[in-house]
């Protein structure tokens, strides 16, 4: 095959089937990939076909953490070359709407996102994107880790638009993928306190090993009672930044019993469309609730933060799957009994 890519046709039918070697356009360069992480949605998208109002109508790549080698250049690109290693923000905006020349890209309506309905992702071995959005790796940043900047960029927006910083006492819910990136974002910004909750052991455990000061297990507890631990954990108060990483309603209620008068809740998770919440504790004790989608403006953050060793993401990574093997790949990410975290998609460039 000239372009194995892994392409869904319909909900639980991934297939690798051969595609034309893309050519780049104007401002545009063609990656040989070398490193793709599975993310939730991928796995969603293949579970389900759709993820809200995002359905997948026709056939589409999958992939959108990835990282990968440039093979050509279009017309016009001056920032890179072949042979540079880069890591590829993956979603386009328009660049032209007033979101966007706020600089708040993210909100556009026309954002051409990899592997959001009808946009192919990057789970192939060529695949060809906007110079802009790509990064370039210096040496001592692995493909790997380039591949993680995706994930690691939602926890720097989810820490920007929390204001975390030196000192603060963050606490974490859930300690998916997404909640691990948050909790190494949030040391990185200068949290002197990380609380990171879960139902699951294991991910606590991982969680433990990735710099978290205080793990609860929530199983069987009420949301005051989590508000509890963390108010005894910190000493005299509750956290100054909550980033809820789960989605589930009693999580989310949870991180507004735990966030002190005055302080942030971010919503990351995305679960039920609508939940109950106890809106007015929030209220009265002046909690802000923000959310975020994705992230803006946050790669050269990201990647300054590995590339310095601000945060190790690679303790993210529990499996290695070839391209030709994705399918085990996502059966891997799907099944919580394998403990996977991050599992990478090696695309086989060099
Ligand atoms: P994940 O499913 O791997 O992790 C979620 C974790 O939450 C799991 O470990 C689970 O055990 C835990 N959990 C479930 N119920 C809980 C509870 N009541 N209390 C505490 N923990 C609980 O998912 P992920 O890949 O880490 O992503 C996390 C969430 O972030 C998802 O909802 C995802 O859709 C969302 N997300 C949002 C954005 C955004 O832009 N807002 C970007 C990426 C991911
Ligand atoms: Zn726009």
């Amino acid at each position: 095959m000239a372009n194995p890519s892994a392409v869904l046709f319909k909900t639980n039918d991934l297939r690798i089937v051969d595609r034309p070697i893309p050519e780049p356009g104007k401002n545009q360069v063609q990656i040989s990939m070398h490193s793709v992480g599975i993310c939730g949605s991928d796995v969603h998208y293949w579970t389900h076909g759709a993820i809200g109002d995002f359905v997948v109508r026709a056939p589409m790549v999958l992939g959108h953490e990835s990282s990968g080698t440039v093979t050509k250049v279009g017309e016009g690109v001056t920032t890179l070359k072949i042979g540079d290693r880069v890591a590829i923000e993956p979603g386009i905006p328009c660049r032209c709407c007033g979101y966007c020349r706020e600089g708040r890209y993210n909100l556009c309506r026309d954002m051409r996102f990899c592997a959001t309905p009808p946009v192919d992702g990057s789970l192939a071995r060529f695949y060809v994107h906007d110079a802009d959005f790509c990064y370039k790796l210096p040496d001592n940043v692995s493909f790997e880790e380039g591949a993680l900047l995706e994930p690691l960029s939602v926890g720097v927006h989810a820490c920007q638009r929390a204001g975390v910083k030196v000192g603060s006492k963050v606490l974490i819910c859930g300690a998916g993928p997404i909640g691990l990136v948050c909790l190494l974002t949030a040391k990185a910004f200068g949290a002197t306190k990380v609380m990171i909750t879960d139902l699951d052991a294991g991910r606590l455990e991982k969680a433990k090993s990735m710099g978290a000061d205080l793990c609860i297990q929530v199983t069987g507890l009420q949301p005051k009672e989590i508000a509890e631990k963390v108010k005894n954990f910190i000493g005299d108060d509750l956290a100054t930044e909550t980033l809820e990483c789960s989605g589930a309603e009693p999580s989310i209620r949870a991180g507004i019993y735990s966030t002190r008068s005055g302080g942030t809740l971010i919503l990351v998770g995305l679960g039920k469309p609508e939940v109950t919440l106890p809106i007015v504790d929030a209220s009265v004790r002046e909690v802000d609730i923000r959310g975020i989608f994705r992230y803006r403006n946050a790669y050269p953050t990201a990647l300054e933060m590995v590339a310095t060793g601000a945060v190790n993401v690679k303790p993210l990574v529990t499996h290695h799957f070839s391209l030709e093997k994705s399918l085990d790949a996502f059966e891997t990410a799907k099944d919580p009994s394998t403990g996977a975290i991050k599992v990478i998609i090696d695309c086989g460039s060099a």
